[in-house]
């Protein structure tokens, strides 16, 4: 077994440690190729420390999550022998969890309504104008108070250290105006509630790991090691949507779908592996994996043609 892992140097007392990570895709789409990518990062990185792998949903936002999508996307995963160690969770039934944490930064005082909308807020990040009361009508959203001063930071096992001044993160909302609990809090509570060690996850929310901290920090959390893999980019250079543009990878046989995430995630999967089955596709990449080939690397550029 290697030594190194996405999430650190494996030392005696951490291999013995429990090592719980996770998959959380939100059903707006079907599973492309840059959603697998995420996923068989997340479970390489459990498996090689011998750790468990869990699958989430992240359906919170109901209008963008299609009937049929979520149930579709996890026979795909299964089909690429990636499946849950246990239960599925499904965020859409969780709002009971959320509403206690809600009321927790409450009573601390940490929870304020804002009447700002997204035209009143077209540029920076958010400055508190409402941290004394909302400046208009409802419909109000809430946002965290975060500390007055100073910032954050923390370690990525790929991107280095990562630093910001709360200010320049600006207030997060957590409820929207709408009601629906924003993704901040669902994540933060649902890692605790997962019992996830380590957050292998994609560069698009480095970036919102800051207000996570937080948030972490606000409700009494234990906080995760992070590790954000690289985000895989259309030939156009665009982050891959779950639209019509990136295609399904249904189409694609499971081994063919592997063989070029390990591609892709940098780990030079030997030709004759092309041939092989699922378990030893699985099993081959689970003994080499080497996620110090992805350090400081934030995006990937989607190849034109398919392995060859
Ligand atoms: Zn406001």
């Amino acid at each position: 077994m290697r030594s190194s892992t996405a999430t650190g140097t494996t030392t005696t007392a951490e291999a013995a440690a429990v090592y719980r990570g996770r998959f959380a895709p939100s059903p707006s789409g079907p599973l492309h190729l840059g959603s697998l990518l995420t996923a068989l990062g997340s479970w390489l990185d459990a498996r090689s420390r011998h750790g468990q792998w869990l699958v989430r949903i992240e359906d919170l936002d109901t209008p963008r999550s299609q009937p049929g999508i979520a149930q579709a996307l996890l026979a795909t995963l299964a089909r690429c022998g990636l499946e849950s160690d246990e239960k599925v969770l499904w965020q859409s039934q969780r709002h009971a969890a959320y509403e206690a944490a809600l009321q927790q930064l409450q009573r601390a005082g940490l929870l304020y309504p804002c009447s700002c909308t997204r035209r009143d807020l077209a540029h920076g990040p958010y400055d508190g104008r409402c941290r004394q009361g909302p400046q208009g009508p409802g419909p109000h959203s809430l946002r965290l108070r975060l500390p007055a001063s100073g910032g954050f930071a923390f370690e990525d096992a790929l991107q280095g250290t990562q630093r910001g001044a709360w200010a320049a993160l600006g207030d997060p909302v957590l409820v929207r105006r709408d009601g629906l609990v924003a993704y901040q809090l669902a994540v933060v509570v649902d890692d605790a509630f997962q019992g996830i060690s380590n957050v292998v996850r994609g560069a698009d929310l480095l970036s919102a790991t800051g207000w996570q901290l937080a948030l972490i920090d606000a409700l009494g959390l234990p906080q995760p090691r992070y590790a954000h893999l690289p985000v895989l980019l259309g030939t156009d250079g665009q982050k891959l949507s779950k639209s019509l543009s990136a295609a399904a990878l249904d189409a694609l046989e499971p081994v063919a779908a592997l063989f070029q995430a390990l591609r892709l995630l940098q780990q030079q999967p030997p030709a004759q592996l092309a041939n092989a089955n699922i378990q030893q596709v699985l099993g081959w990449a689970v003994d080499q994996w080497n996620p110090l080939a992805l350090s400081g690397v934030a995006d990937i550029n989607e190849p034109l043609t398919p392995a060859d």
